[in-house]
């Protein structure tokens, strides 16, 4: 009998399955409170669970954490994880300071298939989805490395993978993160990133998650999106916005649009002006990102003054801009860098991209 791994349950679905063993429903809330708010994984350690409860938790489920294989320390204090699943490839997580904020980035896939031309891990092709307990997994093992007061802050689902490519596992690992019950975040605190793909934003907005979106835009042209992105040549710049306009936005809050410069490629003053243009109307905020170079990427940071240049010509047209300079640069953890340590030793050098 396969053991169940009760980390790919919400909270919920806990109290669920203590009613299907003829326990009262509280008994999975009182797991569900062992695991996520006391970080307990031995079952025999639940001293206010019933024996045989445990007994019947030891027999036929598990709590699979992922096991931490490697920590990298930047010098700006972010740290990177790298994560060794059950069936032993590894995904990374990033823990970046930045002054009260303590803000995790999570992986929903081992690798990604969509080959954007500027990102390492587009390079590793997918391997495979992320289960909801391995997602929500990258978070408690990380915790359990915290001192004592400690508390991550913020969620970023911006590591390896397109969350909404692995829309099931995204939504449960969701659940289980903002329920009362689970992790207890608020959704305000949470961001998905998404390449665009547009079914899965409207899926999203249904899902009434109050999650933040944020979307790899990367150009404001079809034809620049669609050298950097073959996504684009499924949906086009129009479908994605559109998408984003019926996103249910809350109150006060804006949609993160992700712009990587590339150095003479899509970081020109007009370039600028067509992305204004093209998000006028929206509650948008930009964030510029100046390349994190890899060998053999084919493309290169634009220099400081086009970059500063670029983000004035938005903020000029009344768009909210910021830069993100990544963190975490010199460990290889910055946007767009992550790769696992046996892809790195096995990567077969990468041809000049497209849009190079
Ligand atoms: S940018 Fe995101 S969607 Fe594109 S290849 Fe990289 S991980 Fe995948």
């Amino acid at each position: 009998m396969s053991l169940i791994n009760l980390l790919d349950r919400t909270p919920e679905e806990l109290q669920a399955l203590a009613l299907g063993w003829d326990e009262p429903s509280y008994r999975g809330r009182q797991l569900a409170g062992w695991i996520y708010r006391k970080g307990v994984f031995d079952f025999g350690a639940m001293t206010d669970l019933p024996g045989r409860f445990r007994e019947r938790l030891v027999r036929e489920t598990t709590l699979a954490l992922p096991a931490i294989a490697r920590v990298a320390a930047s010098a700006d204090g972010s740290q990177k994880f790298e994560l060794r699943l059950g069936d032993g490839r590894t995904v990374q997580a990033v823990l970046m300071p930045d002054e009260d904020r303590l803000t995790l980035c999570l992986s929903t896939q081992v690798g990604c298939g969509f080959a954007c031309a500027f990102c390492y891990t587009g390079t590793m092709g997918l391997v495979r989805h992320l289960g909801a307990g391995e997602i929500v997994g990258q978070l408690l093992a990380a915790r359990a490395t915290l001192p004592s007061g400690s508390r991550i802050t913020h969620l970023v689902f911006m590591g390896m993978g397109e969350p909404l490519a692995n829309y099931a596992a995204t939504v449960t690992a969701l659940r289980t993160l903002t329920s009362p019950h689970g992790l207890g975040y608020s959704p305000r605190r949470i961001t998905v990133s998404t390449v665009g793909l547009v079914q899965g934003i409207d899926r999203l907005a249904r899902e009434g998650l109050k999650v933040n979106l944020a979307v790899s835009l990367h150009a404001a042209t079809d034809e620049v999106r669609g050298r950097l992105m073959p996504i684009n040549r499924g949906w086009g710049l129009d479908d994605l916005l559109a998408a984003c306009r019926r996103f249910p936005l809350p109150v006060r809050q804006r949609m993160t649009f992700e712009y990587v410069l590339l150095d003479g490629v899509n970081d020109s003053p007009e370039e600028a002006r067509r992305l204004a243009r093209r998000l006028a109307g929206l509650r948008a905020k930009v964030n510029l990102i100046p390349f994190n170079p890899w060998t053999g990427s084919g493309f290169r940071r634009p220099p400081l003054e086009r970059i500063l240049a670029f983000q004035r010509v938005l903020l000029d047209a009344g768009v909210t801009a910021t830069i993100r300079w990544s963190k975490g640069e010199d460990i290889g953890a910055a946007c767009g860098q992550l790769r696992t340590a046996e892809q790195r030793a096995r990567r077969q050098p990468v041809g000049a991209a497209a849009a190079s």
